[in-house]
């Protein structure tokens, strides 16, 4: 029980109370996370309930980690409870039952950039104008839809059939046609899907109830509907659930977060026992004022107000910058200046609205020499190189699907341009079978060039074997040899560019990512690692670890904290934004916005402005946040005497002459991986025969029975696998 005693009263109060319904509605950095923490700890380790019968759901991957490792250092060892975010839940949930729904359980995940090619391909079909619909708009309708959920069947009966509504319609159902016809669910689907197996079959949803007897949710003022239906449904059975939130800090009712869920927790369950926490233990009495002076003008909220014991610290420091470049390198001398022997890079952290203002920073920190990492923008997994590899990865998995095909049938070029891949699709879709079906057959194929027949032969060789294997062979090997056979790799080398080296550096980074996760689970397989990037949320690169700044958005730090805080850019129109204006609510959820991010801050906090800023290319005067305006000023360094008009001078277009510096790249190290790469494929030896002694990096030493051929029979310890010669990463002691 000694850990419980880190706990206050109130908190403690929260921790043992384990039976029923409980509401912890409090403040940030309050403990509502810890509390939770030390629950789950409380129930496994004093109340002897079994952690099988826990399901604790976070908001993001980073979160989910950091409350297991938690859990798992206060008590010693390791823990079976599923802790984790709602999508993880769900996509467990789906891998098991989705035969249910009509789904084969190795369906694919299709992420926002997916979904994109798959709406263009559709408005291209249906010939619409796509300068006035574009994909944005018609994924937007259509999670919008998700989220009640409305079908595509059902959306002209609620919302009209004038053209526009027939248009959307449309879209959306041949959108869901396709998503079946790939065995591929979005992001989406993974919540509706769930709720819908649990409405459909009963036997499912009693045996998810009866194994998760406890539920847990943090963040929950940011469920949406399908979220609040997932865990009700859950939950009805025991009524043991516990939610965590704080309504000032809902920041997601753009993406249908609804705050509803939490303050109506009382109604929805019955006898809520509620435990508000008031002491904040995170920030100096000045950072908390400031965050109260702000949040306090929102008028739909419930009253409260935190407090702490910790000293006033230093005030705020606001810096009006000329431009955005000043604003940056004030920032990064701040940084330099703050930096001493006892503090680490990653102790700050720049925080800004909107992904698009980072590079400023980037610029202005590594010229500083300052190490930063960005979160979020172009995120790794969405440039062009790994797409394209994580499709090859995608079809080797589940041939099905056509959307990966469609990407790397001609990447690198076999000859198969838009018209020929239009014939397939349509070829295949009158067959009602996948692309790579059709492929398959000879028929089709003899009707190209031989040159192109036979690319495309090897493609689909390449494609087979590694799919036949893909059990008895690690995900780097895979990995390597997609890489390597596909001329993939070789193409790149060929065009000899800078972009090319950059991009062979990024396939190669993407080593280190399997290798990281192979080195966390030896035992890996590959629908499970193609889960895991497909889950990535952009602050899961968040790394505390690592010892440089970190730059994210207000909204990805969410949970967070750090003992300094910048928040650049406190402009009207930009924070607040101009949309915030469009929407009823739209301010008050910049404002809740604004108070996560003052909070986030433990030891100090810097807001600054520019006087004018370029943004999307355009250059304009500025006026001052109105959330500046309703700061205490009391809590300010120096004199601050916030502008309200924007200054009456024109727009102009400035540039400073500042040229762009050389990025260095690791060049021979980058050679070398490469070269281990192609050596150890042609390791994989072809010359074995009966008797000869093998190792395999995943199934140790074995005694060759026979080789035939293509096929190789091998003895590990008397467990005998059929491998496929030159593929398996076989080497010959
Ligand atoms: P947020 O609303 O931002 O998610 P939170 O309410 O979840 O915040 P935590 O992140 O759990 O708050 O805690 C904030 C900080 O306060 C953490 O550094 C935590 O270790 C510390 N803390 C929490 N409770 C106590 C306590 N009783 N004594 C000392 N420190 C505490
Ligand atoms: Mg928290």
């Amino acid at each position: 029980m000694e850990y419980l005693n880190k706990l206050n009263k109130e908190q403690r109060a929260a921790a043992m109370y384990t039976e029923g319904p409980l509401l912890i509605l409090a403040g940030a950095g309050s403990g509502k996370t810890s509390t939770m923490t030390h629950r789950i700890v409380y129930m496994t380790e004093e109340k002897g309930i079994d952690p099988y019968n826990i399901l604790a759901v976070t908001f993001t991957n980073k979160a989910a980690k950091e409350m297991k490792d938690r859990v798992e250092t206060l008590i010693g060892h390791g823990l079976n409870s599923w802790i984790l975010t709602f999508h993880s839940a769900c996509l467990r949930i789906l891998r098991s039952h989705a035969e249910v729904l009509g789904y084969g359980r190795d369906f694919a995940v299709y992420d926002p950039t997916d979904q994109k090619t798959m709406i263009k391909n559709i408005i291209k079909e249906l010939g619409i104008d796509a300068k006035r619909y574009t994909p944005s708009y018609f994924l937007g309708i259509i999670s919008k839809c998700k989220e009640k959920p409305i079908t595509a069947e059902e959306y002209t009966n609620v919302y009209g059939d004038d053209i526009k509504a027939k248009t959307v319609a449309q879209v959306y159902g041949m959108y869901e046609r396709a998503l079946k016809k790939n065995n591929a669910m979005d992001f989406d689907d993974l919540l509706l899907n769930t709720v819908r197996l649990f409405k459909k079959d009963e036997t499912v949803l009693l045996k998810y109830q009866n194994r998760f007897r406890y539920i847990m949710v943090d963040e929950y003022q940011d469920t949406n509907r399908m979220q609040y239906m997932f865990i009700k449904m859950l939950a009805e059975a025991h009524n043991n659930i516990c939610v965590v939130g704080d309504d000032d800090q809902c920041i997601y009712q753009w993406r249908g977060a609804d705050i509803r869920n939490i303050l109506e927790f009382e109604k929805d369950f019955k006898d809520v026992k509620v435990v508000k926490l008031e002491q904040n233990y995170r920030s100096t009495s000045n950072i908390l004022g400031a965050a109260h002076s702000v949040i306090s003008n929102n008028r739909s909220r419930k009253s409260k107000k935190l407090w702490t014991d910790q000293d006033a610290g230093n005030k705020i420091v606001y810096y009006r910058a000329e431009d955005e470049r000043d604003e940056a390198y004030f920032i990064a001398s701040e940084i330099n200046r703050m930096k001493s022997s006892d503090r680490k890079y990653n102790d700050f952290a720049i925080l800004y609205r909107t992904n698009s203002q980072s590079r400023t920073f980037e610029e202005a920190l590594s010229r500083r020499e300052i190490p930063y990492r960005v979160l979020g923008g172009l995120r790794y997994y969405d440039r062009k190189e790994i797409k394209d590899i994580t499709c090859y990865l995608r079809l080797v998995q589940n041939k099905a699907d056509d959307l990966a095909l469609i990407r790397i049938i001609n990447e690198p070029k076999r000859g198969i341009g838009g018209k020929t891949l239009e014939k397939l699709r349509t070829l295949a879709a009158v067959r009602q079978e996948s692309i790579f079906n059709t492929l398959m057959d000879r028929e089709v194929i003899s009707s190209f060039s031989s040159k192109i027949s036979s690319n495309i032969e090897s493609f689909t060789e390449l494609i087979n074997s590694y799919s036949s294997e893909k059990e008895n062979l690690r995900i780097s090997d895979i990995y390597d040899g997609l890489l390597v056979k596909s001329g993939y790799l070789k193409a790149l080398e060929e065009q000899n560019t800078l972009e090319a080296e950059s991009r062979i550096e990024n396939l190669m980074e993407f080593k280190s990512v399997i290798y990281n996760y192979e080195d966390e689970d030896p035992n890996i397989t590959l629908p499970e690692f193609m889960e895991r990037i497909a889950l990535l949320a952009e602050v899961d690169n968040h790394d505390a670890g690592e010892n440089a700044v970190v730059l994210m958005t207000m909204h990805s730090a969410k949970g967070l904290e750090f003992p300094f805080v910048f928040m650049p850019g406190m402009e009207d129109g930009l924070f607040p934004g101009w949309r915030a204006f469009d929407r009823e609510d739209g301010l008050e959820e910049e404002r809740r916005l604004c108070y996560v991010g003052i909070t986030r801050a433990k030891e100090r906090l810097w807001l600054t402005s520019a006087e004018r800023r370029t943004l999307y290319g355009k250059t304009d005067y500025t006026r001052e946040s109105q959330f500046l305006r309703e700061l205490d000023k009391s809590l300010i360094e120096g004199d601050a005497i916030f502008e309200k008009k924007k200054r009456d001078v024109g727009q102009g277009v400035f540039s400073d002459g500042i040229t762009e510096g050389s990025s260095f790249k690791p060049f021979d190290q980058l050679k070398y991986a490469r070269q281990q790469m192609k050596k150890n494929l042609e390791d994989s030896s072809d010359d074995l025969s009966a008797g000869d002694m093998v190792s395999h990096p995943k199934f140790g030493e074995g005694k060759v029975l026979s080789c035939d051929g293509k096929i190789v029979q091998i003895s590990f310890d008397g467990d005998v696998k059929k491998l496929a010669v030159g593929f398996a990463p076989l080497k010959k002691l």
